[in-house]
């Protein structure tokens, strides 16, 4: 450190929900032993939002990082594991298909996979046969199936990829336990006022009990109340409604009435749709939906008409609006979580997006001078994965046969970002796609939505042309092999029970 450069001493993380305790729990890992007094300041009162249950593989690193044992880890949580999310009613109604994590294939030649698929598919399509049916991931899924990964590069079980539903309650607490054995303070009571200085920067929170917590820097993780990067900074929020139209959720869990499958399920409805979260213990539920489409009572109704198992709680109303914070951030304070933006859960980005925030904050970690550039390549960073994942979410609802209902008719004919626009066409011509910069959502996952929610290249890349020949023979061989290691894989569920009983 530079002569007169000062460190940071102190971080006051407003917020104990997910993105809170996870924040805690991370720079505690990384921060106290360099002597930063970390306190997490929380309320009982105004509670959590407590729905967040689904989550996309990048989660494990996380486990990783924190010395997580993930057996542990799944007895504590409730947890199953997550092969993908199974899209139901969404190109039609009763369509369905699968986006999996992981990649489609092995490598052929220079081309990715799915342009040589798409080359047999349209030379041979006895031969190529469903996307799908080169995903081990896919195929374990459809079979209720669950192992974890091989190390060895030349098992086909090394191209497995999974990540966790667990209980969000439980998750918190569980990371909470890391945070205050790492050294993290505690501190509970509602936040009433904000001190600031005159440069505008925060000085302390004052608890209802009249304490006053002061830190350096602030992480804001009070969810959507964004008490300090709104509510006492003013950052200002841009609003993506328009894209994006579902402002509402109701949730509702369910008592088990299954074994749990290894997936998602997310079911379209008339204005929005339903998430099927299978954990140990009980069955997430809740009905995403747009409020200009729809009345509350009725999404109430279309939850409560197709959930199977006992209602384990009242049915709970949440109200969100898709965009992000203008910075995230601003001054000495950063938003994380709910309080720096909101996607809705469609394909459980939003744990992912606070993991992403926090690996970002330790690459960029201040000093007290807060330098802008370092602020300033953090925001922009945030909001170009924000903005991919955007594009990602838009395109579930854009690309479709869907138009039964003024709701599909509105999100199949809105313009749509340029961004977004220019991907569906050069997907459209000849079957391309190319990652750009911050992209969380890579060429299988897009390929498997496109192709899901029925959009068709028009062409075919004519390299992948010229192998048709040899492609015949290899292609159903691959997926032969897929079919033989699925078969030898154990069920999902007896997969869970060896994880309960591993001490
Ligand atoms: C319907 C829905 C479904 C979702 N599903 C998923 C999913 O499947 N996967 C996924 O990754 N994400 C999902 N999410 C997002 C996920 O729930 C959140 O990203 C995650 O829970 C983090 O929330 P949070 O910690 O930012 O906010 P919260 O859970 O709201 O926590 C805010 C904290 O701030 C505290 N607080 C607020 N104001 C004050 C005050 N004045 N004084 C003191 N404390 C205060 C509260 O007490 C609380 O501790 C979903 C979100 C919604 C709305």
């Amino acid at each position: 450190m530079n002569v007169g450069q000062k460190g940071i001493s102190s971080i006051a993380i407003i917020g104990g929900g997910t993105a809170g305790w996870m924040a805690a729990a991370v720079l505690a890992k990384a921060l106290v032993a360099q002597g930063i007094a970390i306190t997490v300041v929380e309320s009982d009162t105004i509670g959590t939002v407590g729905v967040g249950e689904a989550t996309i593989p990048p989660i494990r690193d996380m486990n990783t990082l924190l010395g997580i044992d993930e057996d542990a880890f799944v007895r504590a949580t409730g947890a199953t594991f997550k092969l993908g999310i199974s899209f139901e009613n969404w190109r039609a109604r009763g369509h369905s298909y699968f986006h999996p994590f992981g990649r489609f294939g092995a490598d052929i030649g220079s081309l990715p996979f799915h342009s040589y698929w798409q080359a047999l598919r349209a030379t041979d399509p006895a031969s190529a046969g469903p996307l799908t049916s080169y995903s081990l991931t896919a195929m374990a899924a459809a079979a209720g199936k669950f192992c974890r990964p091989s190390p060895d590069p030349r098992n086909p079980l090394s191209n497995l990829s999974y990540a966790f539903h667990f209980d969000a309650g439980r998750y918190a607490q569980y990371l909470r336990s890391l945070a205050e054995a790492g050294g993290v303070v505690r501190r509970e009571g509602r936040i009433v006022d904000v001190g600031m200085t005159d440069a505008g920067f925060i000085r302390d929170v004052m608890i209802e009990s009249g304490k006053r917590v002061a830190a350096d820097f602030f992480i804001d993780c009070s969810g959507f109340h964004g008490l300090l990067i709104e509510g006492a900074i003013k950052t200002g929020y841009e609003d993506w409604s328009q894209w994006l139209p579902c402002d509402s959720a109701i949730a509702m869990p369910t008592a088990r009435a299954a074994d749990p499958a290894p997936f998602t399920r997310s079911i379209a409805e008339e204005a929005g749709w339903q998430w099927r979260i299978p954990l140990q213990h009980r069955m997430g539920n809740g009905h995403v939906f747009a409020s200009a489409f729809t009345t509350n009572d009725n999404a109430e109704r279309v939850l409560r008409s197709s959930v199977t198992g006992v209602p384990l709680a009242e049915a709970r109303l949440l109200r969100f609006t898709a965009g992000r914070r203008r910075k995230a951030w601003n001054k000495n304070v950063l938003a994380i979580g709910l309080a720096g933006g909101f996607l809705e859960p469609l394909e459980s980005t939003s744990i992912h997006l606070v993991q992403s925030a926090l690996t970002r904050l330790l690459a960029l970690f201040p000093d007290r001078a807060f330098a802008p550039a370092d602020i300033a390549y953090f925001n922009r960073a945030t909001a170009t994965e924000y903005e991919r994942i955007r594009d990602f979410l838009i395109m579930h609802y854009h690309v479709t046969e869907r138009d039964d209902t003024v709701f599909w008719r509105y999100v199949r004919t809105m313009t749509v970002p340029d961004t977004l626009a220019e991907r569906l066409e050069l997907y459209r011509s000849r079957g391309r796609f190319f990652p750009e910069a911050l992209d969380l959502f890579l060429e299988p996952s897009w390929i498997a939505v496109m192709e899901g929610q029925g959009l068709r290249p028009t062409g075919v890349d004519p390299m992948a042309m010229a192998a048709t020949d040899q492609l015949s023979a290899l292609l159903p061989r691959m997926h032969q092999t897929i079919s033989r290691t699925v078969e030898r894989m154990p069920t999902h569920a007896a997969f869970i029970g060896q994880a309960l009983t591993a001490k």
